[in-house]
Parts: structure tokens; sequence; C-alpha cells
């Protein structure tokens, strides 16, 4: 039997894969170390949730009639016979954690931010897995539009930092939910007479969930929408101040946006700010990341009245564009500074060995040793396919002189540095 992944899911790899480079856990960890970073800067701390939770808590909040409810959650009962979903995306989990904990109470205003596993049974293909990696952010407690900008700046300030810049920030505005009832009737309206013309895809968001024929890549839907009424013309006086402040606190923050009348999110919880960050380099999958305000969820999960907006980014997404720019990251240097080679009498020369990489490690300096070959050649080879900078010979003569011989891997140069004296050495080095 040969085992591979589940399909659309992947495995990240401790060497740069020949195949797909992106896919390697250095260049996660340095792109993951940004978003941390950034988070910091703007005040945002880290929540983690379980992988699972109850079913009912994303059915209740993402929707019924979502594509992410409806057909693409990972559920499955217990041995107990309750139903538990893997999380299809983060935010629900997060209201219910802070609802949980009191969170809310405690803290008026809540900035928080998580790296996090989603699970969605999707049609696969580059850029669309059936496991993904999202950077997220989430805030409850604010409704100036001020914290909608600082959300979104913040998602723009993590591409520039890691040196996606070609993107494109989408902003719109979906109203509140009696707002959008009005939009949603009108939309109808427009669309009914040609029904008939629209994909199977676009009749069927019609009735089950009309906005969603908005966010369409179907030419023909587009070409049908193109005079289709705009969610900004139906909104309520409080959603259209919100939304022109928005763009004018992004001016001031030197946001670039564009507006897209077409941009609707695929939960729905959103309210008011809708945002996606569109990619160049993605193919079919361009979305780079996405959010908005969510202002009446905590609220459908049981919680008090409190305001949120966040955002997710997708890890995938953002590893393959920076892989298509040819963007180099900063990746910390797994490489041991020093590398033990022995040769000589075994019973002498390895529990030397040993002694002495435990003295070296424990003095923080990286370290290691060949466990399978005898041969020095061969110590050294794989000293030289671990990329060590410096060897350090141990032989039987070293060991009667009390030195160890410390041999420069760039400058093969080699010298004899006593064996009280090494650690010492290499922590000069390092
Ligand atoms: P969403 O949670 O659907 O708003 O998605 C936010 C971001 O996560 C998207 O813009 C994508 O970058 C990423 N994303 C969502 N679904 C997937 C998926 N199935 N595979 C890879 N990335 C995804």
């Amino acid at each position: 039997m040969k085992y591979s992944a589940p399909p659309y899911m992947n495995d990240v790899l401790p060497f740069p894969p020949v195949k797909d480079a992106w896919l390697h856990t250095a260049r996660w960890r340095a792109v993951e170390a940004t978003f941390r970073e950034v988070c910091r800067r703007y005040g945002y701390r880290e929540i983690r949730t379980p992988i699972l939770e109850h079913t009912e808590l994303f059915k209740r909040s993402i929707g019924e009639a979502t594509d992410i409810v409806s057909k693409e959650m990972f559920t499955f009962e217990t041995r107990g016979g309750k139903s538990l979903t893997m999380k299809p995306e983060g935010t629900a989990p997060a209201v219910r954690a802070c609802l949980e904990h009191g969170l809310f109470s405690d803290h008026p205003v809540l900035k928080l931010y998580y790296v996090g596993q989603n699970f969605r049974y999707e049609r696969g293909q580059k850029g669309r897995y059936r496991q993904h990696q999202q950077l997220g952010v989430e805030v409850f407690g604010a409704v100036d539009p001020a914290i909608d900008a600082e959300v979104i700046q913040l998602a723009m300030e993590f591409y520039r930092t890691i040196g996606i810049t070609d993107q494109a920030l989408k902003i719109n505005s979906v109203g509140t939910p009696q707002s959008r009832a009005a939009f949603l009737e009108a939309l109808r309206d427009y669309a009914r007479p040609h029904l008939a013309d629209y994909s199977q895809e676009g009749q069927q968001r019609f009735e089950l969930n009309a906005l969603r024929m908005l966010d369409t890549k179907d030419q023909g839907d587009l070409r049908l929408l193109e005079n289709a009424p705009r969610l900004v013309d139906y909104l309520d006086d409080e959603s259209k101040v919100h939304f022109e402040k928005l763009q004018s606190y992004l001016a001031e923050a030197g946001v670039a946006f564009e507006i897209d009348h077409r941009l609707v999110r695929g939960f729905d919880y959103y309210t008011r700010t809708a945002f996606e960050i569109v990619g160049t380099n993605l193919g079919a999958q361009s979305a780079l990341g996405g959010g908005g305000r969510y202002d009446g969820l905590v609220e459908e999960c049981g919680g008090p009245s409190t305001p949120g907006i966040g955002f997710g980014l997708g890890m995938e997404r953002c590893m393959l564009v920076l892989d298509t720019l040819g963007i180099q990251l900063p990746v910390d240097d797994e490489s041991p500074l020093a590398f033990i080679v022995t040769l000589g009498e075994e019973a002498k020369v390895r529990p030397a060995a040993v002694r002495l990489l435990a003295e070296i490690r424990a003095a923080g300096i990286s370290a290691d040793m060949d466990y399978r070959y005898k041969k020095f050649g061969q110590q050294a080879r794989t000293a030289d396919d671990l990329g060590a900078r410096y060897l350090l010979v141990l032989g039987d003569g070293e060991l009667d002189r009390g030195v160890v011989g410390l041999r420069n891997q760039t400058t093969k140069d080699q010298r004899d540095v006593p064996l009280t004296d090494i650690v010492s050495e290499l922590q000069g080095i390092a």
C-alpha cells in the first residue's frame, strides 16, 4: 500500500522541494514571523482555538445557504454522537472563544490575530486546497471606521513588508441586513426577466442566496449583471457615512484602493465594510485575502451586541505569489555551525564526541555529528550536505593532546584548539 496525502492537502517540507519550492517550512516561518511582527506593531494579540468546533456554530454564523456550510464542511460524528466540524474559517471560533472566556467584558476593544488551518471540501486546483492556512485578525468592540481602515492597513503593510506590492485592494459596503433586504429585492427584480440566461450556478444563487450572484466569474453572468443595481445605492445613512469615512481614512493612511460594486463575500455575517486583496500573479484563484465587518455575529453566537471586523489572508496563495515573483525571504540559517567528525579508535573518540557535542549545544551553538558513517570522508560529506561552517576533527591524536582540530570549511584552514577552549572559541565565531 502506497500512501499519499489526502487530495488537495499539502506537505510543507524541511528542505526546499525541487518541484514546489514554496512548500518549504523555512519560508513559511519567515512569512508567519513577519505577520506576527506586523500584528505586534499594531497592538494585536494571538488567539489559538481548537481545530474542531460544534457544527452548529458554523451553521449559525456562516449561514446555511453558503457554499461552505451547504457543501464544503468536513463534518463528522464523535463516538459520543456529537456533530463536530473541522473549522472552515477562523472568525466564528474566535467569537466563540471570546464569549466562553468572558473577554468582551474585560476588554471593550479586543484586537486579536491568529495563524490557523482551515478545512473546506472544495474542488481543488492550484491555489485552492482542502486544507489551507490563514493569517487572520479580528477586532471586537469598535464601530469607528478608523478601525476598518487600520485592519485593512495592517494587511497591506504585511504584504508590503514581505515584498508583495502589485496587489489591488478592493472595497465595498454590503450595508446592514435591513438595507440589504431592499437591495436583494431590487437585484432579484433585475435578474428575474432574464433568469434563464444565467449560468446554472447563477440561477441556483438567485434562489438560495441572491447576493452571491454578484460574486461570479462566469462571463455571461457578468455581462447580464452589467447594469445591475449597486449595493452602495441602497445603503442606509449610517452605512453610507461609514463607507465614506473609511475611504477618507484609507486615503489619510496612504492606502490605495478601488471600489468594487460587485464585491460581496462568501459568508452571510458581513455588514457594511467588505474588502478583498487581489493578486496579479495567481491565475484563477486571484484573491490573496479578504475580510469585512460583522456587527451582528457576536449576538448571533449568543453574546452581547458587539461590533466586529476582521480578515483572513491565504497563506498558500501568498507563498505562490512570492515564488512567482522570485522574492527571497530572510529565512533562518538551519545549518549547523559546527560538525564533529571522528577518526581512530571508536571506543575512545565516539564518547568524547558525544560529550563535546552536548557541551557545545548546551552553550547555545548549533552543532551536529554523523550517526551513520564511520569513515572520515563520509562524515565530512554529511557535514557538507548540511552546510556546516566548521568541522571539529576529533581523532586519537587530538584526544591525546587534549585538543580538537577546528577546520574552517570555507578556507579549509585547520588549527588545533584546546578542548577546554573550543566552546568559547565557537561562541566567538557564532
Ligand atoms: P475566506 O475565508 O473565504 O474569506 O478566504 C480568505 C482567503 O483565504 C482567500 O482570499 C484565499 O486567499 C484564502 N483561501 C480561501 N479558501 C482557500 C482554499 N480553499 N485554498 C487556499 N486558499 C484559500
